[in-house]
């Protein structure tokens, strides 16, 4: 209280002096008491106050009551008004300047000091509620969104300006104004006003505070929004409809009761356009996707119908030179043991029946070949995996084939394990294997070592019909020490009827090869081939496969 300093201001000398002895004895500092309003304002401007007591009966140009407004209005000082009598129409002068407390002299000591400490305590809660109030307005202000308020009965008592330049309404037009004439919003899809603006709804329900927010059955109570909505229309001032997403919800006072509504929202029309720029780049990306898939799935078919048709000429000249050798072996061994089959000896008849049988032999194998290469080249050639034990699956394939071999060749199994228990589909590994060992040894015509070695690594791509299980690579590697292939020529060699120019007298028709890519490719692996003229050629394959681990 030491430091609160008061300015007197009395219409007499000897009552300001009065006054300041009263209220340096209660405490208070009065560093001056004058007499007139010019003085007093002036004294207010240079010093630190906290509180005026002014005499409403100054007899100078500028009366009490216009001093005292003075005083608040410029320096933000609470006044108290001191006065003689308390006539009615010099109250209703000083009611207008708010004053903050009003004392009837004579003065008494108490009463004079609770009314002081009154107007200062009033006057610093004023302070802060400016302050609040003021933080508030900054806020709703600054902020991007656009917000209007009401007050219960739905009449604006704020707009920031984001909703002045949404709507088009100037904040001194809109204020005062029922909210659905600012915040006009039609429904985007039906184009009808939006049917009960919940604030304003609500609101209007609640006339006379009667209706508290447990009333209010949808949403929750609890919930302190009424609605968030999307898309809808505000029509603005001028006209124009702007898409807009909102939220309304209740002001509230401490008693839960709804003393107000606010609305909240913003423009989205540049979140629609870019939605809808967004939505026609997908659309558009999707048409570009789906045209070139089906031009490619056109020019896929194209190329293999032109394939197909390549095949079939080719399969025809095949054929009809291919089966002209063994038939007309067929056809002689058959003729002539007709005409001197009798007279022979059993030998002789043999040679030609094993001729005989060799020729349809041999056609039977051109003739599952080329059905193999058309199913392949048809897509109908299906991997079907299954468990087999690879060790003992190559070893008998290499028995079979030792056994109808010349004696100059050895075929040569390298392979570290003993047994190894895997899946893949036999049917096509044989294939495999089988084309790629007997041109070893057809292309091997000196004879020679073959050798088949098998080596198998840790590998991370499983098979895609195989779950969880550890998978390996099998490579694969036949090596002959024959004619070789010219370099050049070794690209084309997986091409169905393609053979090297160095063949010779060897006879084959050019599908083994095609047929092992076939195979190889159905089972996700590679094949390359090195060869070397004169010296030899090695086939590498790699299979990733799934290794079997019982049922
Ligand atoms: P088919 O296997 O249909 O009876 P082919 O052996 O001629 O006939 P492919 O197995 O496809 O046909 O082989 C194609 C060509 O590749 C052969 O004609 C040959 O020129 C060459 N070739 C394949 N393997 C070897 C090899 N190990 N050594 C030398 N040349 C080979
Ligand atoms: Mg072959």
């Amino acid at each position: 209280m030491a430091n609160q300093q008061i300015l007197v201001v009395e219409d007499e000398q000897i009552q300001a002096l009065e006054l300041q002895k009263m209220l340096e004895n209660l405490g208070y500092q009065v560093p001056i008491a004058v007499t007139s309003g010019e003085a007093a304002i002036a004294a207010a401007k240079d010093r630190q106050l906290d509180v005026v007591l002014i005499d409403l009966n100054l007899s100078g140009t500028i009366n009490g009551v216009s001093a005292a407004k003075q005083i608040r209005d410029r320096f933000n000082i609470p006044v108290v008004y001191l006065t003689e009598s308390s006539d009615e129409e010099t109250l209703q002068r000083a009611k207008l300047t708010t004053p903050f407390g009003y004392l009837v002299k004579p003065l008494e000591a108490n009463y004079l000091k609770t009314t002081i400490e009154m107007a200062i305590y009033r006057h610093q809660l004023e302070q802060e509620l400016k302050q609040s109030q003021q933080w508030f307005a900054t806020t709703l202000h600054s902020i991007g969104e656009a917000v209007i308020a009401t007050d219960a009965g739905g009449i604006i008592r704020f707009i920031n300006p984001v909703a002045e330049s949404i709507t088009g309404w100037r904040r001194s037009q809109a204020l005062g104004k029922d909210v659905s004439e600012v915040f006009c919003i039609v429904n985007p899809s039906a184009h009808l006003p939006y049917p009960e603006a919940p604030g304003k709804h609500n609101l209007q329900l609640a006339e006379g505070n009667e209706i508290s927010l447990e009333n209010i059955d949808e949403p929750s109570p609890v919930d302190r929004g009424w609605t968030a909505s999307c898309d809808r229309l505000l029509i603005a001032k001028d006209g124009r409809q702007i898409p807009i997403d909102d939220t309304v919800a209740p002001i509230n006072d401490e008693n839960n009761k709804i003393i107000g509504a606010v609305y909240v929202f913003r423009d989205i029309s540049a979140r629609q356009q870019t939605e809808a720029l967004e939505k026609e780049r997908i659309r558009l990306e999707t048409e570009i996707k789906e045209r070139s898939l089906a031009e490619a799935e056109i020019r896929r078919s194209l190329e293999l119908e032109k394939e197909l048709s390549e095949l079939k000429s080719r399969l025809i000249t095949t054929i009809s030179h291919e089966f002209r050798t063994p038939m007309s072996v067929i056809l002689s061994s058959s003729e002539l043991l007709q005409v001197y089959g009798d007279g022979w000896q059993e030998e002789k008849k043999q040679t030609h029946f094993n001729r005989i049988e060799t020729a349809i032999e041999y056609m039977t194998a051109l003739v599952e070949d080329i059905m193999l290469v058309g199913e392949a080249q048809s897509g109908k050639l299906r991997f079907n995996p299954t468990p087999v034990e690879l060790v003992g699956f190559c070893t008998q394939l290499i028995e079979e084939m030792n056994s109808t071999k010349s004696d100059r060749h050895h075929i040569q199994w390298i392979c570290d394990r003993q047994a190894i228990e895997v899946i893949l589909d036999p049917k096509l590994l044989r294939q495999i294997l089988k084309n790629l060992l007997s041109n070893a040894i057809k292309y091997s015509p000196d004879g020679g070592e073959i050798k088949l070695e098998l080596t198998c690594h840790p590998s991370n791509t499983p098979l895609v019909n195989t779950q969880n299980a550890p998978s390996l690579l099998a490579i694969f590697r036949i090596q002959d020490p024959g004619i070789g292939i010219p370099k050049v020529e070794t690209q084309h060699l997986f091409e169905s009827f393609q053979r090297a120019t160095n063949v010779g007298t060897i006879r084959g028709t050019g599908l083994g090869l095609a047929i092992v890519q076939k195979c190889v490719q159905l089972h996700g692996g590679q094949v390359e081939l090195e060869s070397e003229l004169g010296i030899g050629t090695t086939v590498t394959v790699k299979l990733p496969i799934d290794v079997y681990q019982g049922d």
